[in-house]
């Protein structure tokens, strides 16, 4: 019963929402559609009378004596100061008259007699009609109304304006309907995160069942964070809760509360909370909050004090409602640590559930859910592509299918092959191809020797992830590229791996140095990152023996428990120790890289040779060049690569 009454008021309401939603772009189309009618028919209509008088042949009336003289004229209809004339042998002509004079006085002054006029049929027709004062004032109405339909049109699109100033405090929630069946998703739709959508499903038992819960005293929470990094599904999972539960959605960007002026986001959020509980059991979820979220009292520049209040009222707003009104709260962000920390206090966003990069296992799945609606040719594998693509998000993996169907159109199959897919993870990963990019000779020797140098110190150095391809085609703002996959999926990395991969990361440099006495700006992509990470080991993750077990610098850099800060939280001292170590890491690695690569050199020669030849290689055709020079390739994972 209730639940009928609730959904019969959720629909009234949605209709009142979409309809004022649609007004202003919906208005203006329609008003110009009007105003070009309007101005047609009128037109038409002008045209149309002005055509008609133009027909027949127009006579002075001299002429139109010496005609009635001659005794050629039939009848004459005298409206106003026209004259229609027809004439014996049919032909119909039209004349004028002066004004104020009759038109036999006119005759007689031309020298006509009584008689030959009274031959005539003469008919007078007092011009009253509608159409006289159309033709006669049409010179002046027009231009009259035309400026008048500007002008209406003009106020129109003010008042709008106008209107919009006024409904500035309204939220900008957009609102999804449960019934609504061409934008539901369901937990079906979301691959892989199954701790999230463990921890989800009480959130959905307790909007479908609240009084189980509320009979109990168990108290729900009012407020879930999603945290995780971009494109992990953080928006797809919420919107997956509402369609699970069968309540109403409401949805708004963080940023979408910060305008120009002050206290619109505060009023915002009043009216979006206001419209939630009257729709309850519902579930408001604002996206991206780190943009209104963030600590407060920090950083300069405008929209900040915005910020503030909105996050205030938003605060307010979730202390300020009942676990009855069955209203939750739910939000995402990529950037959790910059969260203020009034937001995660226990009664707010006090659940918190994060999403991980998926897994092999998961990919597969989220590959899974995006191949529907695509043909697949026979030799597609999802299961290589889920291997092949670590570090790719739920978004990535969208892409990459949606790229390769777009591969399989553009060469006119109508099938998706294995081959599609496999090229649509470097288009992913690194850009497109850049086809045109040609290299001279000499260029093309100095990139293949570049990256040949990371791929024989990838396949050397005991704690490198082993190489997957090798290409010296342009992609994206690659010159080349060294295709590593970890031997599997890892979440921590180790002091050993890190020194091994800044290691790898110099094998350009180092080779570049070595066999052509000189440095492209190929490398330098390289040395920042490398360099980076050198930073990061010294500085985050205490792996420096000089500076000991300290974090220097906080996850973001700039806030250290909920407080900015601006300014370096240790002495002159202690950042030139850092800059020292952080160059003796680099020098270290440097001189392991030219070590391995001198001791390989013969091997170093054969892949050179082989990319100048071919351009890629792939892992299959790189380990038979190891296995030559006497090198086993690290071990393989438990299923072939096959393209
Ligand atoms: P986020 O909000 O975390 O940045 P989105 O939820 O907007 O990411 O995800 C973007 C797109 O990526 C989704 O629309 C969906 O197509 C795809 N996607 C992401 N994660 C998954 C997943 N786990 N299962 C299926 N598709 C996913
Ligand atoms: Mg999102
Ligand atoms: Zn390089």
């Amino acid at each position: 019963m209730t639940d009928q009454k609730n959904s019969e008021k959720t629909k009234i309401i949605i209709k009142k929402t979409s309809d004022s939603g649609k007004k202003p772009d919906g208005g203006i189309v329609s008003y110009i559609i009007s105003v070009l009618i309007i101005f047609i028919v009128l037109s038409s209509i002008y045209s149309y009378f002005s055509n008609n008088s133009k027909e027949a042949d127009n006579v002075p009336i001299s002429q139109l004596a010496t005609d009635i003289k001659s005794g050629i004229v039939t009848s004459i209809v005298v409206r106003g100061d026209t004259l229609d004339l027809v004439y014996k042998d049919g032909v119909k002509k039209t004349s004028k008259k002066e004004t104020n004079e009759a038109l036999l006085q006119t005759l007689v002054n031309y020298s006509v007699t009584k008689e030959q006029v009274g031959a005539i049929k003469v008919d007078i027709k007092n011009e009253s009609g509608l159409s006289y004062w159309f033709f006669n004032l049409s010179p002046i109405i027009f231009p009259i109304l035309f400026i008048l339909i500007f002008i209406w049109f003009l106020t129109r699109q003010v008042r709008g304006a106008g209107m919009q100033a006024l409904t500035f405090g309204q939220s900008k929630a957009r609102m999804i309907d449960p019934n609504d069946k061409s934008q539901k998703v369901t937990f079906k739709d979301v691959a892989g995160c199954k701790e999230a959508k463990e921890e989800l499903g009480e959130i959905v038992d307790f909007l479908k069942n609240p009084r189980k819960f509320l009979d109990i005293g168990a108290r729900i929470p009012k407020g879930i964070l999603l945290m995780g990094p971009a494109g992990t599904g953080k928006t797809l999972l919420a919107r997956a809760v509402a369609g699970e539960s069968n309540v109403t959605f409401f949805s708004v960007s963080g940023s979408e509360f910060v305008e120009m002026f002050v206290g619109v986001g505060a009023a915002r959020v009043r009216d979006m909370f206001a419209m939630a509980k009257k729709n309850s059991p519902a579930i408001i979820f604002v996206d991206e909050i780190d943009a209104v979220g963030r600590v407060r009292g920090v950083g300069a520049g405008g929209g900040n004090d915005e910020r503030e209040q909105t996050l205030n009222q938003i605060l307010v707003e979730m202390d300020g409602f009942e676990p009855n009104e069955k209203v939750i709260v739910m939000s995402a962000t990529n950037r959790p640590d910059v969260l203020d920390p009034a937001l995660l206090r226990p009664g707010r966003f006090d659940r918190r559930v994060t999403l991980d990069l998926p897994d092999r296992r998961d990919r597969e799945e989220i590959l899974q859910v995006h191949s529907k609606e695509k043909p697949f040719a026979e030799d597609v594998n999802l299961q290589v592509i889920a291997e092949r693509t670590p570090g790719f998000s739920g978004a990535d993996l969208y892409s990459l299918m949606n790229e390769g169907a777009i591969l399989a159109a553009r060469e006119n199959r109508t099938t998706v092959a294995q081959y599609d897919l496999i090229r649509s993870i470097e288009k992913v990963m690194l850009g497109p191809e850049r086809k045109s990019h040609i290299l001279s000779k000499k260029e093309k020797e100095i990139a293949a020797y570049h990256e040949a140098g990371h791929a024989v110190l990838a396949s050397l150095l005991p704690y490198a992830d082993p190489v997957h391809k090798i290409s010296i085609i342009a992609r994206g703002h690659a010159a080349g590229y060294v295709l590593k996959l970890p031997l599997e999926d890892t979440k921590m990395q180790s002091k050993k791996e890190f020194l091994d991969d800044i290691a790898v990361s110099l094998g350009g440099y180092v080779t570049e140095k070595m066999l052509f006495d000189d440095l492209t700006t190929g490398p330098s992509s390289d040395l920042q990152v490398s360099t980076a990470l050198a930073r990061d080991m010294v500085t985050k993750y205490g792996m420096s023996d000089m500076l000991g077990p300290v974090a220097l610098e906080s996850q973001t850099g700039k806030i250290i428990f909920g407080r900015g800060v601006e300014e370096k939280e240790f002495s002159e001292k202690v950042a030139a120790d850092i800059d020292a170590e952080v160059s003796r890491i680099m020098r270290e690695a440097h001189d392991k890289a030219h070590k391995v690569i001198t001791e390989n050199r013969l091997l170093l020669d054969a892949v050179a040779k082989r990319l100048i030849e071919k351009e890629a290689i792939e892992r299959a055709e790189f380990e038979t060049i190891l296995v030559a020079h006497g090198i086993t390739p690290k071990q393989k994972l438990d299923i072939e690569h096959q393209v």
